[in-house]
């Protein structure tokens, strides 16, 4: 069978299940990605916001090599010095008390609500036992995740899903008065919505999930898979509000760029699991640990989060005067370098004009042109995709 990278071979050698663009990735450098026939395309999107560094940093990659000649692979029977070393520094970042390594985002989540349900069990109330989440929210794939994950397209045909669990309507707190009850065993929110669309859950829901924490006694889950590391200018998005969260759940570029998620626990929750109550094969990876750590230490060294403000900061104020010449433009929101921009047609439109200009973007909840440059993107670059989009906006047929 021949192996020609295209979308024909795409198709008979894989299940139907992702709409890839029809570019074949050789390799990248920088915030720039290259194909195999060395055209060069200016990367927005990051492997869905993965490559924070961007690619081809030597600290990651010498993280990555040395740690390979060490161990590739130990398994959780051992001790492992690179766990150790990213668990301490995420602990300090966050100042919670424990930390749980999975290999993806979804397999945090599925901790996380594991970790809810023994919680909620050792509470006394026998019916404390759902998880709520919040509509328009993404929490992954796996089945605990996808039945937390309130979008009609990802969970048509899979059907029944976890029992336990609800959905709260997004930023309407007499919704979440009405589904808040004694029996709510934890509630997962994205502080900041990225499948969704780049959306900021507002203060006067945050401050009543406290109050309604204080009265029914449940945990509040931040998953931070997406808009955590540094994304939004904090090293989480929960830190942009007034709260500690009592389970918070990392991944995308937690491995700078190698398969690695983690949940890390308050100390109320510190001693719900005991040895064999939950467990992984490869999660907390030695060489994926290590990039991890890699990557913090370089986020903190170059004050990488400080670029993120500036740059992102810069864009909007672009995007703005964008959407002052063009009214395809309905709204814009940017949280760091997470952007969204709501389009007045399919955002699909405009992933495929900005492809044709070497500029790659995604599309996200129909309308939604989202961004999530590596955040190393200076003002400079980011500038060559605010003139990218303003020739496809001046064009548009
Ligand atoms: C991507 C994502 C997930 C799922 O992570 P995977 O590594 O793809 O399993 C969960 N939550 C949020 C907010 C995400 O963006």
């Amino acid at each position: 069978m021949s192996s020609t990278l295209n979308k024909e071979t795409e198709q008979n050698l894989f299940f139907h299940n992702y709409a890839r663009l029809p570019l074949a990735i050789s390799h990248g450098s920088g915030v720039w990605l290259y194909d195999q026939d060395g055209n060069r395309y200016l990367d927005m999107i990051a492997g869905i916001g993965v490559n924070a560094l961007g690619y081809g940093d030597e600290r990651l990659i010498d993280a990555i090599c040395e740690q390979s000649k060490n161990i590739i692979h130990a398994s959780n029977l051992f001790l492992l010095e690179p766990q150790f070393r990213l668990a301490s520094r995420l602990l300090d970042i966050s100042g919670l008390s424990k930390v749980f390594f999975s290999n993806s985002g979804t397999e945090a989540v599925e901790a996380a609500i594991k970790l809810s349900r023994k919680w909620a069990s050792t509470t006394g109330s026998p019916d404390k036992k759902e998880v709520l989440s919040l509509s328009n929210c993404f929490h992954g794939r796996t089945y605990g995740a996808m039945s937390l994950t309130a979008k009609a397209k990802y969970l048509e045909g899979f059907d029944p899903l976890l029992p336990g669990t609800g959905s709260i309507e997004f930023n309407n707190v007499a919704d979440l008065d009405n589904k808040v009850s004694d029996n709510t065993a934890a509630v997962f929110v994205e502080f900041i919505q990225g499948e969704g669309g780049i959306h900021r859950v507002s203060e006067p829901f945050v401050e009543r999930l406290k109050e309604l924490q204080k009265k029914h006694d449940f945990l509040i889950v931040a998953d931070e898979i997406q808009a955590g590391c540094g994304r939004t200018g904090r090293f989480f998005s929960y830190q942009h509000f007034d709260i500690t969260p009592d389970l918070v759940c990392a991944a995308k570029p937690l491995g700078g760029g190698l398969p690695l998620g983690a949940v890390i626990g308050s100390a109320r929750v510190e001693d719900v699991f005991s040895a064999g109550n939950h467990g992984t094969t490869f999660g907390g990876n030695p060489v994926a640990c290590a990039a991890g750590h890699a990557l913090i230490e370089a986020l903190y060294s170059d004050r990488i989060m400080e670029n993120v403000e500036a740059t992102g900061a810069w864009m909007k104020s672009a995007l703005e005067e964008l959407a002052e010449r063009h009214k395809q433009i309905l709204e814009i929101r940017q949280y760091g370098l997470m952007i969204g921009i709501t389009v007045h047609r399919e955002a699909a439109y405009y992933v495929q004009e900005a492809l044709k200009r070497n500029v790659l973007v995604n599309a996200t909840s129909q309308d939604v042109i989202r961004m999530l440059p590596p955040l190393t993107l200076s003002t400079e670059e980011a500038s060559q995709c605010i003139d990218c989009l303003d020739e496809i906006f001046s064009n548009e047929q």
